[in-house]
C-alpha cells in the first residue's frame, strides 16, 4: 500500500492506493494491448490532437497539480509550475512534430533496373509503434519524467500504448495526472487503454515481465534501473529497455575561466543544491584550480543556504548510506551548510574537499551522492585533472568552463565527450531543454542505452520499429 507523506513534516495524509493485484495487473495491459492496434492505426493528426488535448488539461488544473506535488515532493510551487509547464511543451512538441510528419524517417528506395549487386526492388523503410510500453519515473520530477512525462508522451506519439508504474513518492500527484490524460483521451475519442496506471512494487516487476509488454521505459537510480534491465534482458522474449540512471557529471574549471570567487562559489551552489541536490544532472563533481580564496568563499556561501527537504524518507536514507561511504574517504576538509532540522526528511548540506594529488582509489567517484552533497577535486597541474577524468564512467553530462578553446580545453573536451551524452561550454550542468538537438542520456550508467535521448524530439525513436516493404506498388508505398 502507498500513502503520501509530506516531506516537510515526515507526515502520512490523503488516501491509501493499494498495490495492483495480480488480476488488476493483468487486466491493465491486457486493455492496453487492446487498444494499441486502433492508437496506432489513427492518423497522426487524431493522435496529436489527442496530445494536445492531453497537454491542454494538464495546464487548466495547473494549481491543483502543483499544491498536490508540493505537498508529496516538496520541491516548491515555483519549480513544481515550471516543470508542468515543461512538461505539456514536451507534449505539444511531440504532437508538433506529428503534425509536421518529420516523425518517422521514411525512406523510398526506388527500384533498379540493373543486374546484381547493383539492381533490387523497390523498397519503402518505414517505422511502426512497437506496441504497448511499460514507463517508470522517477521521484524527482513528478511531472516531466512521470506519469505523462517524456518517455509516455513519446511512446503515444509513436502510436505505442502505455502501462506507467506509479512511483510511491508522489502516488497522488501520479493518480491526479492518469485521470486528466485519460479524460482527455476519452473526449478525443481515442480508445480506452491507451494509458493504464498501476501501484506498487509488484505491478513493475509484473509489466516487465508479461509477454504483452513489448519495451521498457525508465527514469531513476542505476540499482533500481539495472534490475529492470536485466528482467527484460533475461525474458524468453528480451525487449528494449531503455533506462535514464544517476550519473555523477564532471564540471572541469581551467584557470582562465577561475576569476570572481564569489560569483562562481554562488552559480556552483546554485546547481549543486538546485531541488536539494535531487537532480540528474546535479555538478556532482567539480574540477578546479587550487585556490584557498575560492574555498573559503565557497565554505562562507555554504554556511547560509537553507536546508531544503529530501523527496522521501527512502531518497534521505540512501543519501546517508551513501554520505556515510564518502565520509570514508578522509576528505582534506568538509564544508558544511545551516544545520538541518531534526524533524520531516533533511540533511545538511556539505562539500568535500579532495585534492588530486592525493587521489589514488577513483571508485567513490563513481557513486551518485543523491542529495546536497558534492565534491571538489583541486588540481595543480591540469594533468592531474586529466587523469582523474581518464577514470570516470558515462555520465548524463559533463561541462567546461574555459576563456577559449585552446589545447588544453580540447583536450578535457575530448574527454569529455568520451564520457558524456551532453557537453556544456561555460555553462552548469542542471537545465535540460526540451529541444530537437538535445541528448539526454549517455553512455552507462548514465542510460542503459547510449544511442538514444529521453528528452527532445528524438526521444520517439526508441519507440518505433523499423519495417521495411519491398516490391509493394507505387500507392502502398507512399512516404
Ligand atoms: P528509483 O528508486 O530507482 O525508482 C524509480 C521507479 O522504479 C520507482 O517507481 C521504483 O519503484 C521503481 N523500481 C526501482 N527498482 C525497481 C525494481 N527492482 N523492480 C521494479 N521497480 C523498481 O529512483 P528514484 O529514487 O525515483 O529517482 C532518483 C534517481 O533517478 C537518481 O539516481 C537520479 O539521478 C535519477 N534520475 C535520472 C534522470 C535521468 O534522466 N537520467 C532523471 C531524474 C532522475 P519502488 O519505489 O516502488 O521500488
Amino acid at each position: 500500500m502507498t500513502t503520501s507523506v509530506n516531506p516537510r513534516t515526515g507526515e502520512a495524509f490523503g488516501p491509501d492506493f493499494a498495490d495492483a493485484t495480480a488480476d488488476q495487473i493483468d487486466n491493465s495491459v491486457a486493455r492496453a494491448l487492446a487498444a494499441f492496434p486502433i492508437w496506432s492505426r489513427l492518423s497522426a493528426q487524431k493522435r496529436a490532437f489527442s496530445l494536445n488535448a492531453i497537454a491542454d488539461a494538464l495546464d487548466s488544473q495547473l494549481e491543483i497539480l502543483v499544491e498536490l506535488a508540493d505537498m508529496e515532493t516538496g520541491l516548491g510551487k515555483v519549480r513544481l509550475t515550471g516543470e508542468v509547464g515543461r512538461t505539456t511543451f514536451q507534449i505539444r512538441s511531440f504532437a508538433q512534430a506529428l503534425l509536421q510528419g518529420d516523425v518517422i524517417g521514411q525512406q523510398l528506395d526506388v527500384a533498379v533496373d540493373a543486374p546484381l549487386p547493383i539492381g533490387h526492388p523497390r523498397f519503402l523503410r518505414t517505422k511502426t509503434g512497437i506496441g504497448v510500453v511499460a514507463v517508470f519515473g522517477a521521484s524527482n520530477f513528478p511531472f516531466a519524467f512521470s506519469v505523462m512525462g517524456g518517455d509516455t508522451a513519446s511512446a503515444l506519439a509513436a502510436g505505442c500504448c502505455v502501462v506507467v508504474k506509479a512511483h510511491p513518492a508522489h502516488p497522488q500527484t501520479s493518480q491526479k495526472v492518469f485521470d486528466i490524460a485519460a479524460t482527455a483521451l476519452q473526449a478525443t475519442g481515442a480508445p480506452d487503454g491507451v494509458i493504464e496506471l498501476g501501484h506498487g512494487f509488484e505491478f513493475g516487476q509484473a509489466v516487465i515481465r508479461d509477454p504483452r509488454i513489448s519495451a521498457g521505459a525508465f527514469t531513476g537510480s542505476r540499482s533500481g534501473g539495472r534490475a529492470l534491465f536485466d528482467l527484460a534482458q533475461s525474458r524468453p522474449e528480451p525487449i528494449p529497455f531503455y533506462g535514464e540512471l544517476g550519473s555523477v557529471n564532471p564540471v572541469v574549471i581551467l584557470e582562465s575561466a577561475f576569476s570572481e570567487p564569489a560569483a562562481l562559489s554562488s552559480a556552483y551552489l546554485d546547481s549543486l543544491l538546485l531541488g536539494n541536490g535531487q537532480f540528474c544532472t546535479n555538478p556532482s563533481l567539480l574540477l578546479i584550480p587550487e585556490n584557498s580564496v575560492f574555498l573559503t568563499e565557497l565554505g562562507a556561501q555554504l554556511k547560509v543556504r537553507e536546508p531544503q527537504p529530501f523527496l522521501s524518507q527512502a531518497t534521505m536514507e540512501l543519501h546517508g548510506r551513501n554520505r556515510a561511504q564518502l565520509a570514508a574517504r578522509s576528505a582534506r576538509e568538509v564544508l558544511k551548510g545551516k544545520s538541518a532540522p531534526s524533524n520531516g526528511f533533511f540533511a545538511t548540506a556539505e562539500i568535500c574537499i579532495f585534492s588530486a594529488s592525493e587521489i589514488s582509489t577513483f571508485d567513490f567517484l563513481q557513486n551518485e551522492c543523491f542529495g546536497p552533497t558534492g565534491i571538489v577535486i583541486t588540481y595543480k597541474e591540469l594533468p592531474q585533472a586529466l587523469r582523474i577524468l581518464m577514470k570516470l564512467e558515462g555520465a548524463l553530462v559533463g561541462s567546461l568552463f574555459t576563456k577559449e578553446l585552446d589545447l588544453p580545453a580540447l583536450e578535457v573536451v575530448e574527454l569529455l565527450s568520451a564520457i558524456s551524452g551532453r557537453v556544456a561550454l561555460n555553462a552548469w550542468p542542471t537545465g535540460v531543454a526540451v529541444t530537437s538537438g538535445q541528448h539526454h542520456g549517455g553512455p552507462y550508467p548514465a542510460s542503459t542505452s547510449p544511442l538514444h535521448t529521453s528528452v527532445g524530439i528524438n526521444a520517439i525513436s526508441r519507440f518505433l520499429r523499423p519495417v521495411t516493404f519491398q516490391g509493394f506498388p507505387a500507392e502502398f508505398m507512399r512516404p
